[in-house]
Formats: structure tokens, sequence, C-alpha cells
């Protein structure tokens, strides 16, 4: 069964030290908010490798007895985050798989848009699959090479797929890390201080809190199309794909990545509070009070409360001990379910006019419950800024957004989403206030199809892809 299409992950590896699995596991909680389905770390001992997988979060999976039995100089890790339909233990990553060549494991973070067709390709060859996601293709792809390094491997595997990867490698001997040729997402390296010996102290990460995390210093991205090679030997770089104009995720700056984050070489934190400000240019109000939706939405608060004058308030106060795991309550009690995670302060709101900064509204019902949360405490006017543009498109590209229907914003104006929400105002950033100090260019090097409908690389399983175009042509 095909399980999932989409998925936002976090890859962590680190290679050469004699803790590797520790650093690995530490690394993984400063992933955590990239995925909490399941967690996974592989380490390598020279002879073997050793696999620990998981569902749930990292410190619910990891105990001290088994991160000692994760013995080895390297390993890798993985954080899953998928849509429903998917939460099962065979989908939980490193993939771990023998062949001809030795053992290899795999962590993925993207979706391959020709998953489907390469599937059914390998599965009429007589290939079997263990897990319902696309990253198993590429060990088979893997396998079936007939290189004799695994990097050259790597490198025929890649080469036949299509889509978002960022991924990370290991073998008994060896690390490798590989970002796609238009850089959807995420990867960077790091070296643990300290170390100088060419084949010891490198780390792999989604982003840079985790090197912070394990003392390691931002070395820089991996580059899109780039393959980087770890061995006793240090680091090698090869580039056997040629480089595309790069697409990468804007999402990730708006909402995805954690704000103390580098991502694509800024500061995330910097990337959000910009945005408010640009908001509060193009989108001001009279109010009294600026208040974020804790936690997305507090950096662009922060800027636009520095750029209007206006006063930064917590009004929402977030429950941190309330995952993703919580059953939303149904029918009767059903509107207590957002007051679990968010309560609004009635010292702080009554009587007051307040702007409420969030980064971005997905299907619209967290807003709207927020807006009437605001209400009831005593706010006078709820005025609703966004630090993005309206999201009207699903990605393809690992970012877990529902479907285009259940989107509010592909079929309602703002006006309409206003009402929805019962905000008495309602302000998006454009397209061109993101673009304004992002980039270069009209798209700045991004993949803003959420929020453009302009996918870079089509989907070309039989699913989705029709569909998609079927979209595109009826949306022009
Ligand atoms: P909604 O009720 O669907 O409009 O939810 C909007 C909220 O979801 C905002 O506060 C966003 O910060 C948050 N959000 C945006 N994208 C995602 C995502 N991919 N996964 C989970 N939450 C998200």
């Amino acid at each position: 069964m095909l399980d999932s299409f989409h998925e936002e992950c976090g890859v962590v590896g680190v290679y050469g030290h004699p803790e590797a699995a520790n650093l690995v596991y530490l690394s993984l909680y400063a992933l955590q908010h990239r995925g909490q389905e399941s967690a996974g770390i592989v380490s390598a001992d020279g002879q073997v490798l050793l696999s620990h997988r998981g569902m749930g979060l990292v410190a619910d999976i990891f105990k001290e007895d088994i991160i000692r039995r994760l013995e080895g100089f390297s390993a890798i890790g993985h954080n899953r985050y998928s849509t429903s339909g998917s939460t099962l233990l065979k989908n939980a990553q490193p993939f771990c798989v023998d062949y001809v060549g030795g053992a290899v494991a795999l962590s993925h973070n993207g979706n391959l848009t020709n998953y489907v067709e390469l599937r059914r390709r390998l599965e009429s060859d007589g290939r079997i699959f263990q897990s319902g996601t696309d990253s198993e293709v590429i060990l088979h792809l893997i396998a079936m090479s007939k290189a004799e390094r695994l990097v050259d491997r790597v490198v025929a595997a890649l080469g036949e797929v299509q889509g978002a990867y960022s991924l990370v490698f290991l073998s008994e001997s060896e690390m490798i890390a590989a970002r796609d040729p238009y850089g959807f997402r995420p990867l960077v390296v790091g070296r643990l201080r300290g170390q100088e010996r060419p084949g010891e102290g490198w780390v792999v990460a989604s982003e840079t809190c985790a090197l912070d995390l394990v003392d390691a210093e931002y070395l820089r991205e991996v580059e899109p199309g780039e393959v980087i090679e770890f061995t006793a030997a240090g680091m090698k770089s090869y580039r056997p794909f040629a480089p595309h104009a790069p697409t990468r995720c804007v999402f990730e700056y708006v909402y995805f990545a954690r704000p103390d984050s580098r991502v694509y070489g800024r500061s995330v934190y910097q990337v959000r509070k910009e945005l408010g400000r640009r908001l509060a240019q193009s989108h001001p109000v009279e109010a009294d009070i600026v208040i974020p939706v804790p936690d997305s939405g507090v950096p662009a608060a922060v800027g636009y409360a520095e750029q209007s004058g206006l006063p930064f308030e917590m009004g929402l106060i977030r429950n941190h001990y309330v995952g993703r795991t919580f059953i939303e309550p149904q029918d009767s009690i059903r509107h207590f379910g957002v007051k679990v995670k968010l309560n609004a302060q009635r010292e702080v709101l009554e009587g007051k006019r307040v702007v409420v900064v969030d980064d971005s509204i997905v299907r619209g019902t967290t807003s709207r419950k927020i807006v009437t949360m605001v209400r009831n405490a005593g706010a006078l006017e709820v005025h609703m800024r966004i630090s993005s543009p309206p999201t009207t498109g699903p990605c393809f590209y690992g970012v877990d957004t529902p479907t285009r229907k259940e989107l509010i914003a592909s079929s309602h104006s703002i006006d309409e989403i206003r009402a929805f929400i019962g905000a008495d105002t309602l302000g998006y950033l454009s397209e061109r206030g993101l673009y304004s100090f992002l980039g270069e260019g009209p798209r700045g090097g991004f993949c803003d199809a959420c929020f453009t409908g302009r996918y870079p690389v089509l989907v070309s399983d039989d699913e989705q892809p029709i569909q998609l175009h079927l979209f595109e042509a009826k949306d022009r």
C-alpha cells in the first residue's frame, strides 16, 4: 500500500565521534518540531549497523540502555511527521537494509514526485517493499546499481528520482549527505568544536538549532544538487547533478523551521520579524495592542509591534504539553478543543482593540476559534494579520498541508475568510511584501507553490498530478 505523500521530517547524521548515537539523540530533540509521529537512530561501529525506531516523541522512544546499545563512531537519525493513514512503525525511519554491497541506512526529508511511477516499475520487476513511503525506492535503486562505491550508487539512484530530498545515508564505514538540485528542503553541515582530525566530528542536520545543541560550528549548507561523502579521510564534495535555479521552500521561513535556526543562510527569527514589519507597513490599523498566536506568530508580532509602535502583549498563553496526539473532542464539547492549547487573558484583552498576528491560515478553523476567544475575553475589536500570502495550494514537496478543497483561501475571497473567522479586519502579507527583502527576482529563488500555485516540479503519479493539472488549468 502506498501510504504517504506528505511528510515533514527532521534528519541528522554524526560522523566520527565515540558517542555518535548520543549526539544524534540530542539533535533529534532540537528537531522534534519537524516530526512527532516517530523517530529512529541507526549507528555504525565499523562492522555492522545497529538500529532502533519507535512511535511517538524522542523522549518516549529512547532510554539510556537503548542509546548505550547503539554503539559506534557514526550514526544517523530521523523524526517523522505525516498525515493520517500512515501512522505505522513500518514507515518510521531511518530505514536500514542489507544488499550486495553491504548494509546501508537512510533518513529522508521531502517527497519524491515520481515515486508512484518508480515503485510500480520496481514492483513489476518483482521487488518487494516493507513500507508505504517514497524513501524506500531510493534504497532499491542503490541496491540495483552496479557501481563499486556507495557514493556512486547513491548518485546513480538519485539520478532516477525527482522531487524533494534532503538525505543522510550511513554504511558500516561512511556517511553520505545529499540535497536535490532544486534545494527544496534545508540541510546544513557543521563540525563539533575541538575536532581537528579529518575523519572526526562531522554533523549534518535539517536545521542549525541541532548543531547549537551539540556544540557544533555551522560550516555551510549542503548545496542544491550536492552529494557529500564523509569517510576516515574527511569530507569530500561531489556535484553530479547540473545545478537548477533554486526553489527552496519559503514556508520554512514562514512557519516550519525553528526561529533560532539559520535556514538558507539567514536567521529564521529575523526573517519572521521582518515579515511582521512589512505586514504592519502594508496593513496598518488603529488599535491598542498587538498579540501573537503563540508560538508560530511570535516573531512576526514582534516585528508588527515594532513597526506600528503599538505595545506587544501576550494575550494568548499556550500550553506546551499538548502534542499532536491530542484528541479533539466531538459534538457537544467540541468548542473546548482550542482552549486546551491556548487560553486568552482577560486582564490583557478587556476593552482593547487588538491586532492578532499569526503566520498562516490553513483551514481557517483555528483562527475562527481564536477570534471568538479573544472577543469573549473582552476585546472590543479583533484585527487579524497574517505574515504570509493566502495559502491556496497543497504542497507536494514535503510540507503537510491538507487538500486544496480544505484550504479556505483556495475557494474564498479575503473578505469571505474575514467573515468566516469573525474578525473586524483581515490582512495578509502580499507576495511582493514577502519577496521585498527575501531575495532577488520576483520569487527570490524560492518555491512558493502553496501561495501561488506555481509548482516547480510537476507531480507525476496518477492520483494527484492529474488533479493538479486540471486544477491548474481551471484556476487560470
Ligand atoms: P487552520 O485552523 O487550519 O487555519 O490552522 C492555522 C494554524 O496552523 C496557524 O496557526 C499555523 O501556524 C498552523 N500551521 C500552518 N501550517 C501548518 C502545518 N503544515 N502543520 C501544522 N500547523 C500548521
